[in-house]
């Protein structure tokens, strides 16, 4: 098929994915191109790591971070230093729709995105609060909207959207002047107020067995080389359930669920709606610190 300049021999695309909702590699890669124009903007320069899936969610997942050798000249890539310092890794980079046809092509169910850019990749662009609920909706609703409240108070401009999977992600864009540290710091503290002002619903425990119901608010995302699954990927899980930015005021509807909206629901949602995310400006750290500190 053709998308944009480059054409993408497509493969084996009656291929079921989704052995529970019938969903075929062909589905996927019509998905891709559909909100692709959406996508994008937001896998602009970014590191992928791809999980992909040749034989449906039920088989063996593929996880990996570098750009296999066969993949075309057309495809984006960086390398980047490895965590451990130990070399390099040739990452691919969506710049366009054609490179997510071709990864969804490659059964990449899920590209993963870093939180920062590779041209200055010790300094992301982006705080997330990842917000992992021990069961239900509530407790990750009621959490994003907390952390909303207080973000809001230190003067920091926020964004939310469904994971795909049981919880949030809650956004905060940076104009990269911190690096990961001082950004996890800061995000530590902010998920610190949160755990003294409310200690029955909140933690930062890491350890399951220590959150005893409560919500878990993980910062750990916020480390270079690290990632989250970006705005409109698809999950591996039954009902292929997209990772959806939201308008803060859907999580006023008292129905409200984080697993709504999928492959097959969110064109049309976009459609309809457009993307309700507003463009933001890169906020610095440093007076929202300051009153941090007064806060707690
Ligand atoms: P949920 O709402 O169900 O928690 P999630 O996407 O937030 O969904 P998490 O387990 O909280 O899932 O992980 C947050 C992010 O960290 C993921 O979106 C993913 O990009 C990354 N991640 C987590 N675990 C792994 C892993 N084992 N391998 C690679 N990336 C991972
Ligand atoms: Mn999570
Ligand atoms: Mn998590």
């Amino acid at each position: 098929m053709k998308v944009g300049r480059r054409t993408i021999n497509l493969s084996n695309t009656a291929k079921v994915l989704f052995p529970d909702d019938g969903l075929t590699k062909g589905d996927l890669v019509e998905y891709y191109e559909t909100v692709g124009p959406h996508m994008t903007p937001y896998l602009r320069g970014r590191p992928l790591s791809l999980e992909r899936y040749p034989d449906g969610i039920d088989a063996q997942q593929i996880f990996h971070q570098n750009a296999p050798q066969y993949f075309p000249d057309w495809i984006e890539t960086a390398p980047m230093d490895r965590v451990d310092g130990s070399g390099q890794v040739s990452h691919a980079i969506a710049r366009d729709t054609a490179t997510l046809v071709y990864l969804a092509n490659q059964a990449c169910i899920t590209p993963h995105s870093w939180l920062s850019r590779a041209d200055r990749p010790d300094n992301p662009d982006q705080l997330i609060f990842d917000l992992d609920p021990p069961d239900g909706f509530e407790a990750a609703r009621r959490g994003a909207l907390d952390l909303r409240a207080l973000l809001d108070d230190l003067g920091l401009p926020t964004v939310v959207k469904t994971t795909g999977g049981k919880g949030l992600h809650v956004h905060v864009p940076l104009d990269r002047t911190a690096d990961f540290d001082t950004v996890r710091a800061f995000a530590r503290d902010v998920a610190g107020v949160l755990v003294a002002r409310d200690p029955k619903h909140y933690t930062i425990e890491q350890r399951k067995a220590a959150r005893k119901g409560r919500l878990y608010l993980d910062i750990m995302r916020n480390a270079y080389g690290q990632t989250a699954v970006p705005p409109y990927a698809v999950r591996a899980r039954p009902g292929a359930p997209v990772a959806t930015p939201l308008d803060w005021s859907e999580l006023d509807d008292p129905k409200f669920r984080t697993d709504h909206h999928t492959l097959r629901t969110v064109p049309h949602r976009l459609d309809h709606d457009g993307d309700p995310w507003p463009r933001l400006r890169g906020r610095s750290l440093t007076k929202p610190r300051k009153r941090l500190e007064q806060a707690a």
